[in-house]
């Protein structure tokens, strides 16, 4: 197992942000160590997003960065201060990556699909009302779907992305993550389609 693999699969993003000293809220959301944030707009999970700046990865993406590291030298760092088993880089090797076993399954491959498609719809659904319900000038109220949109669209288009180019072991950790949510976008799109 490549020193990759072992901290995808034991250190989730939010794990390695508060181990280095970021707090987390509730909601999984922080100060976004890579912009002047003074709201939390980086929501943290397996990986992170900031709607501020767009920065986005995983636990390595983010200790590179924090600490200036390489991407290899940033996993062996998390290896050893979570104290996980690590190849020295010297005799690394390349193993191909591990494939979930959740992916072998046609299962998998269905919900991934289906996740796909009600997150289109409803990234659809958000542009149209950013435009639909933009406030008319600076004095009108903020409409709660345009409020929405503003709030949406650049986390759904991540995840949309992550399905279509991501690697394996990410988009098993989408569906993983995401899968229950969706279920309930699509619940609600459902809803707002019989009203009309
Ligand atoms: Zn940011």
């Amino acid at each position: 197992m490549s020193v990759f693999d072992t901290v995808r699969e034991n250190i989730p993003a939010r794990k390695a942000f508060e181990h280095y000293g970021i707090r987390v809220n509730r909601n999984g959301m922080c100060s976004c160590p890579f912009h002047c944030d003074k709201h939390p707009s980086m929501k943290v999970d397996v990986r992170y997003y900031c709607f501020g700046c767009g920065e986005k990865g995983d636990a390595v993406d983010f200790v590179s960065k924090h600490f200036g590291l390489g991407l290899r030298d940033a996993a062996v760092k998390i290896c050893e201060d979570f104290g996980l088993p690590c190849q020295s880089p010297g005799n690394m090797t390349y193993h191909p990556k591990a494939i979930p076993k959740a992916l072998d399954d046609k299962l998998f491959q269905k919900t991934e699909r289906y996740c796909f498609i009600v997150l289109s719809d409803y990234l659809h659904l958000l542009k149209r009302w950013k435009t639909e319900y933009a406030p008319v000038d600076e004095t009108s109220k903020w409409h709660p779907y345009f409020v929405e949109a503003l709030k949406e669209i650049d986390h759904v288009e991540y995840l949309l992305d992550t399905i279509l180019y991501g690697n394996i072991s990410d988009r098993a950790f989408l569906i993983a993550d995401y899968g229950r949510k969706v279920i309930l976008i699509e619940r609600r799109l459902n809803e707002l389609r019989s009203k009309n």
